[in-house]
C-alpha cells in the first residue's frame, strides 16, 4: 500500500452536534457497513467485547474509498466525547493528519469544541469545517458558517454544509478528506515505532493497543517493548477493524491498526505510550503523560454485605481504564459513619459520574458517593511532601509546613453580554481571569468571547458548571485541563457530635469558607438526628477551635408515649416499625440515625 492513498482523521464534535450519525453516512458511502445492516449510530453501538460488564466501544475504523478510479484507505480514529478525557482526545488527535469539525447549526460552536480545534490545529492537523443539521427548520447554517469562520479564521469557502441525518452533501465530505487531508508520513525503513492513542482489556488477547505506526513495520509475533512503562511481549495479533477485527499480520508506517499483546494489565499500555521492537534504537514519541486521578471521592455500598462485590466491581473496572484509582477506606469503627467503602480516583467530575454509573448499572450495586474532594499537596515539617485526598488522613496541623492545592484552567466560550456575570461567579470561587479574547463580530449577530481562568479545582468540582450554565441561559460552555499547584490556605473541618469526632464528615476546605461550610453541617445534623434522652452537643471545629455550635434538647425515651389511651395494635405496630428501621441505623458516637438522613448531612 502506498502511504499517498492513506488518510486518517479524526472528527471533532461537540456532544450531539452529530459524529456518530456523520460516521454513520461515511460507512454506507464506502460500504463499510451495508446500509440494510445500518443500526443508527453504529460505532456507539458496536461492541467488540460484549461480556458481562464490559462494553469496549470501537475506536478506529479503516474504510475503502474509490476516488478519480484510486482506491484510498480511510481510517477514521475516534475521540472521547467529554470534558475530562481531553489527554486521550490529544493523543488521538496526534495519530491523525486531518480532522472533521462538525458544528451543529441549530446550537453553534461550544468551548469544548474550540479547545480541541486548537489542540488540532497545534498538533498540525488539517481541518475540514462543516455545518451539520441544515435540515433542522430552526438551523442558522450561515449565522453557524460566520462563527466559524470568525473564531478559527477559516475560509467562508472551505465550510461544507451537510445533513448528516438525510445524508445530504456527505459524499462532499469524503471527497475533500481526500483532496485537503496530507496523507500520513513515515519512513518504512527507519526502526519500527508505534503510538498507543488507546487500548482495552480482551479475555482472550490481553491487551489491544489501538496503534499509529510512525516509521518502520510490526509483524505479527514479533517481539515489542512499551517505552514508557517497560511492558516487554510479543505482537500475538496484528490488524485493523473495518469495523470487524481483521487480521493483516503486518503494519506499515503511516497505518493505523491494533496490535494485540497478551498483557493482562491494562497498565502495561497506556494511552500516549511508545512501542518500539529495538527499544534502543527509537526516542519515545513526545507528549506522553501518565493517567492522573485529580478528583477523589468514596463510594460505599448501600447494602453493607456487598462491599467485596464491590471490590470486584472496581478490579474489574480498573482492568479496562488505566485512569481509575480506589483503595479501601473505613470511616470509622464497624457500624460507625458509612462503614467500608473505597475511596477512588478519577479523571474528573463525569469520569466519577460515568464509573458510578456503570458500578450501579452493570455490576447491580447499589451506591451511596461521599462528595468530591481534590488531592492536597502537604508539606511535612520534615521536608517530606506527602498527597492527602481525604480529611480523615490529614495530618496535624503542627506538623505541617504548606499546603498546596491543584489548581486548573479553565476555558469559557460565551455571547459576551454575560461577562460580568461570569466574572463574579469567577470571583466567588476564588478564581482570576487571564486572559480574553473577543471574537471579530463580522457580519455576526452576537460577540463572543473567550475567557481563560486560572482557579482551584476543588471549586470547579462544586457547582461551578451548573452556575455557569444557568447565569447564561445555557449559552456559555467550558473546557478545563490541570495547571499546577499553588499554596493555599487550607484548613481540616471537624464534626463533632456529643463529644465525639465523626470521621465520615470531616473535610477540607479553605480557610474562607470552612467556618460557613461548618454552620451549614451543624444546622442540617440538628434537622436531622432524633432527639435522644440526654441533650446533644454538635460542633463544628477548625484546629482545635470550635467555629459553630448547636444542641439537641433531651426528650423522653418511648416513642409510643404520645400514643395515650388503648390502642394496643397501633402500640405495637409503631414499635415493630422502630424496630425494623434500626437495621437503616447507623451510629454517630452515641447516637444512631438513619444512613439516609446521614448521606443528606455527607452532601453539603
Ligand atoms: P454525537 O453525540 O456528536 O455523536 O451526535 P449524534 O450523531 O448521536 O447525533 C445527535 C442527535 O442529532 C441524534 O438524534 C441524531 O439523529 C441527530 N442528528 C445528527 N445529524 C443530524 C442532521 O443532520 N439533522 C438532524 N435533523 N438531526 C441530526
Ligand atoms: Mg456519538
Amino acid at each position: 500500500m502506498n502511504l499517498k492513498q492513506i488518510r486518517n482523521f479524526s472528527i471533532i464534535a461537540h456532544i450531539d452536534h452529530g459524529k456518530s450519525t456523520l460516521a454513520d453516512r461515511l460507512l454506507e458511502l464506502t460500504d463499510t457497513v451495508e446500509k440494510r445492516n445500518m443500526k443508527k449510530q453504529f460505532l456507539d453501538s458496536m461492541d467488540l467485547e460484549q461480556e458481562k460488564g464490559i462494553t469496549i466501544k470501537l475506536k478506529a475504523v479503516r474504510m475503502i474509498y474509490k476516488y478519480n478510479n484510486e482506491s484510498y484507505i480511510l481510517n477514521l480514529i475516534d475521540t472521547p466525547g467529554h470534558v475530562d478525557f481531553g489527554y486521550e482526545v490529544s493523543r488521538s488527535l496526534a495519530a491523525c493528519e486531518g480532522a472533521l469539525l462538525v458544528v451543529d447549526a441549530s446550537q453553534g460552536i461550544q468551548a469544548q469544541t474550540i479547545n480541541n480545534v486548537e489542540k488540532a490545529i497545534n498538533l498540525g492537523l488539517k481541518i475540514i469545517p462543516i455545518v451539520n443539521k441544515i435540515d433542522l427548520p430552526n438551523a442558522s447554517p450561515e449565522q453557524t458558517a460566520l462563527d466559524i469562520v470568525n473564531t478559527f479564521n477559516f475560509n467562508q469557502e472551505d465550510i461544507l454544509f451537510v445533513s448528516a441525518k438525510s445524508g445530504q452533501n456527505t459524499n462532499l465530505v469524503l471527497n475533500k478528506i481526500i483532496s485537503d487531508i496530507p496523507c500520513p508520513i513515515g519512513d518504512i525503513n527507519k526502526p519500527f515505532r508505534g503510538l498507543v492513542f488507546d487500548s482495552y482489556f480482551d479475555e482472550h488477547l490481553g491487551v489491544v493497543a489501538n496503534i499509529k505506526v510512525v516509521d518502520g513495520k510490526i509483524n505479527v509475533n514479533e517481539k515489542i517493548h512499551f517505552l514508557r512503562s517497560n511492558a516487554v511481549t510479543s505482537a500475538i495479533k496484528v490488524g485493523f477493524f473495518n469495523p470487524k477485527m481483521v487480521e493483516s499480520k503486518t503494519l506499515i508506517a503511516g497505518e493505523v491498526g491494533f496490535i494485540a499483546t497478551g498483557l493482562k494489565e491494562i497498565r502495561n499500555v497506556k494511552v500516549g505510550d511508545t512501542i518500539a521492537k529495538n527499544k534502543d534504537a527509537v526516542d519515545p514519541l513526545k507528549g506522553y503523560k501518565e493517567p492522573q486521578p485529580i478528583v477523589f471521592l468514596g463510594l460505599y455500598p448501600e447494602d453493607s454485605s456487598k462491599y467485596l462485590d464491590l471490590r470486584r466491581a472496581l478490579e474489574r473496572l480498573s482492568l479496562t481504564d488505566a485512569a481509575l484509582y480506589f483503595e479501601a477506606e473505613s470511616t470509622g469503627e464497624a457500624g460507625q459513619g458509612l462503614g467500608q467503602g473505597f475511596k477512588c480516583g478519577f479523571l474528573g467530575i463525569l469520569h466519577a459520574e460515568i464509573i458510578r454509573e456503570r458500578i450501579e448499572r452493570e455490576f447491580k450495586i447499589p451506591l451511596i458517593a461521599t462528595l468530591p474532594s481534590v488531592s492536597y499537596k502537604v508539606t511535612l515539617s520534615t521536608n517530606q511532601v506527602i498527597k492527602i485526598s481525604s480529611a480523615v488522613k490529614f495530618p496535624d496541623s503542627s506538623k505541617v509546613l504548606k499546603i498546596e492545592e491543584p489548581i486548573v484552567k479553565v476555558f469559557i466560550y460565551s455571547p459576551s453580554i454575560y461577562i460580568g456575570q461570569i466574572m463574579d461567579l469567577v470571583s466567588k470561587k476564588r478564581g482570576e481571569i487571564v486572559g480574553s479574547v473577543y471574537s471579530k463580530n463580522k457580519g455576526g449577530k452576537e460577540q463572543k468571547v473567550k475567557i481563560e481562568i486560572l482557579m482551584p479545582l476543588s471549586e470547579m468540582i462544586t457547582d461551578f458548571y451548573d452556575s455557569l450554565k444557568s447565569l447564561s441561559s445555557g449559552y456559555a460552555s467550558l473546557d478545563y485541563e490541570l495547571h499546577g499547584y499553588k499554596v493555599s490556605n487550607v484548613v481540616k473541618l471537624t464534626i463533632i457530635v456529643a463529644e465525639e469526632e465523626v470521621l465520615a464528615l470531616a473535610r477540607m476546605s479553605h480557610m474562607s469558607k470552612a467556618e460557613e461550610v461548618g454552620r451549614k453541617l451543624v444546622l442540617s445534623l440538628k434537622d436531622v438526628l432524633p432527639r435522644a434522652q440526654f441533650p446533644i452537643k454538635l460542633q463544628a471545629a477548625i484546629g482545635g477551635k470550635i467555629v459553630a455550635r448547636e444542641t439537641i434538647s433531651a426528650v423522653r425515651k418511648d416513642v409510643t408515649g404520645y400514643l395515650y389511651g388503648g390502642d394496643v395494635t397501633r402500640k405495637r405496630k409503631l414499635l415493630e416499625k422502630q424496630k425494623k428501621g434500626k437495621k437503616k441505623l447507623t451510629r454517630l458516637g452515641r447516637i444512631n440515625i438513619p444512613k439516609q438522613a446521614f448521606w443528606k448531612v455527607v452532601k453539603i
